[in-house]
């Protein structure tokens, strides 16, 4: 017989660890449980129940056993993931709906299982939060487990062949991923997944490049074949011909070059030429990516976004498992601090239960402060939360989509109580803990020097101050031309917000993703900024760019700047002055 070999073929995913990656190709089948829905007897339906509890049981003690086996690998910070996925297997809605099923449609336990993920994935689906979507893979992936007991295999073990390989599955667990030997597995590429899955979320932490959500990565590519990914742009290239075989492996060689030169600055102060300094600090939304947060000689995290906790649940998390999810953090991330936001879901972040439904305009809606306003028990179990792990280490508490005074001090009267009913429960927490505000909102850059008078820091959210200040909503692709941080408008607000902080001498830090964007490092720098907060892998660009640039000479670039009228003519000049300036720290 003998197939046609595929030579030279690009295919496009989404880049979801960067670094490139060159070697032949491992398949592993991650193939779906070919599942039978069969009728049965109600006679029938105690034994499938008992067949469905009995495999819940076998899932459950295969994760428990994976978790001993990654916690021996690779300590306890990714366990995590596995957490996760036993709370899915333990949701009382998967096996109460199950079993149900069984005993209403009359169907054997696989099949009814099977109607339960449907139901669970078309709810998923509706929601237009990508985060949310992905979360829905989780759970297929739990079921999956369950279903290959059900139908009588367990699940596969990856087994390591000898030699470099890059792994091609249709998808892969986060349980999986734990389980690469960095040595041997040098990236992979899934039909599944997207940039905010588990399994992305951990190849970045373990710095694994990765391209996923190919859809027919395991339908083109076969064992045997070579393959380069490049895992920042999502290009997968089957069997290259021997240009494109040289060109990726010079761009290889120039990413693991720069990574190597960045990795040097890890440890070396992030100040500018003349001394100003900058605190350049990670953002999170979980345990698992500090370490990579720290690897990068982040000082600790400016943002702990706290809505994952929320998500996927039916009711919101006591305060207990927000103590145990924040203090974990916090000594995660000891010695250095941890600025914990308070929940901020709403506008694009649903979660079920706690969000009106039906808003018309949701990014104008019940969102962040303002549902925790409504909701003042809800605010409260997690500022207890957040204030017992402030006994733990450095706490900063902020929050989120402030328009204006009243909302602090409610917010603040509300911090007080909770701080009273630790005080009578005879619970320890930081009585200085600082208290700031995310700004974001317009009216709160005009009050910019009333909201400083209340408060201990600011942190810009530029994610939304150009969603709300240009009108642009920052998940619509059609708009994202008009979505720029260089505006005028923009600069202007990020000004009078840096000035009326150091006015009232309180710090100003920004956390949106224009922190994390080494070209406006000049900028920023040249504003006053005190503190930027950004993801990893931007940490030591920032640095490298902030050890090269003087405060006063950038003062001078913002004067200029704030000089034109559109923002192509800032991004012009300030290409041209960084050109001219530092042309060998930009690449
Ligand atoms: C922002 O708006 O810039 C921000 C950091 O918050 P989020 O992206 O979570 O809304
Ligand atoms: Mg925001």
């Amino acid at each position: 017989m003998g197939s046609v070999r595929i030579e030279n073929r690009e295919m496009r995913g989404i880049g979801a660890s960067p670094g490139i990656a060159i070697a032949s190709v491992r398949i592993t089948d991650r193939s779906r449980v070919a599942v039978v829905e069969q009728p049965i007897s109600s006679a029938e339906v105690a034994t499938e129940k008992d067949r469905f509890i009995a495999a819940l049981a076998l899932a459950r003690q295969e994760l428990q056993g994976l978790k001993q086996q990654i916690a021996e690998k690779h300590g306890p910070e990714h366990l995590f993931v596995i957490d996760s996925h036993l709370m899915i297997l333990d949701d009382a809605m998967l096996s109460s709906e199950t079993e149900q099923l069984i005993e209403t449609e009359l169907i054997n336990a696989e099949g009814a299982l099977k109607r339960t993920l449907l139901q669970f994935k078309a709810f998923f689906e509706e929601m237009e939060d990508e985060y949310l979507r992905e979360r829905s893979s989780d759970v297929e992936t739990v079921v999956e487990r369950v279903l290959r007991h059900l139908v009588g295999h367990s699940h596969e073990p990856i087994t390591w062949v000898e030699g470099k390989v890059i792994i091609v599955a249709h998808d892969l667990t986060p349980s999986d991923i734990l389980q690469i030997d960095k040595e041997k597995v040098v990236g992979f590429v899934t039909d599944l997944g997207g940039k905010t899955s588990h399994s992305a979320i951990l190849a970045r932490a373990l710095e694994i490049p990765a391209v996923v959500g190919l859809e027919r990565a395991t339908a083109e590519i076969v064992a045997g074949d070579n393959l380069i990914i490049d895992g920042a742009t999502g290009v997968v290239t089957i069997n290259p011909d021997r240009n494109t075989f040289r060109d990726a492996l010079r761009r290889k060689q120039r990413y693991e070059y720069l990574d190597r030169e960045l990795a040097k600055l890890k440890d070396l102060p992030a100040v500018a030429t003349d001394g100003h300094r900058i605190l350049l600090k990670g953002n999170a939304e979980f345990l698992e990516e500090i370490p990579s947060i720290k690897r990068h000689g982040g000082e600790g995290i400016g943002l702990y976004r706290t809505e994952m906790l929320f998500f996927n649940r039916t009711e919101p998390p006591g305060e207990e498992e927000q103590y145990a999810a924040y203090a974990a953090m916090v000594r995660e991330v000891a010695p250095h601090p941890v600025t914990i936001r308070t929940l901020d879901v709403g506008g694009d972040k649903f979660v079920a239960d706690l969000n009106l439904n039906d808003e018309l305009n949701p990014a104008l809606g019940v969102r962040a402060i303002r549902l925790s306003l409504r909701s003042p028990d809800i605010f409260k179990t997690q500022l207890r939360a957040i204030l017992r792990a402030s006994a733990l280490g450095t706490v900063r508490v902020f929050f989120p989509m402030i328009s204006g005074v009243t909302e602090v001090r409610q917010a603040k009267s509300l911090l007080e109580e909770a701080k009273q009913e630790l005080r009578e429960r005879g619970v320890p927490f930081d009585e200085t803990i600082n208290v700031g505000i995310m700004i974001e909102i317009p009216s709160a850059v005009l009050i910019a020097d009333l909201l400083a008078r209340e408060v201990d820091f600011f942190s810009i959210g530029t994610n939304d101050l150009i969603q709300y200040s240009l009108a642009i909503d920052r998940t619509n692709e059609h708009l994202s031309h008009l979505y720029e941080p260089l505006h005028p408008a923009v600069l202007r607000s990020l000004k009078m917000v840096v000035d009326a902080a150091h006015a009232a001498g309180i710090d100003a830090c920004m956390c949106g993703e224009m922190a994390g964007e080494p070209t406006f490092l000049p900028i920023l720098l040249g504003l006053g900024f005190d503190e930027l907060s950004m993801n990893a892998i931007s940490i030591p660009r920032v640095k490298k760019i902030l050890r090269r640039c003087s405060r006063a000479e950038t003062e001078s670039l913002v004067s200029a700047s704030m000089n034109f009228p559109t923002a192509a003519e800032v991004e012009e000049y300030l290409q041209r002055e960084i050109t001219a300036r530092f042309s060998d720290s930009f690449d």
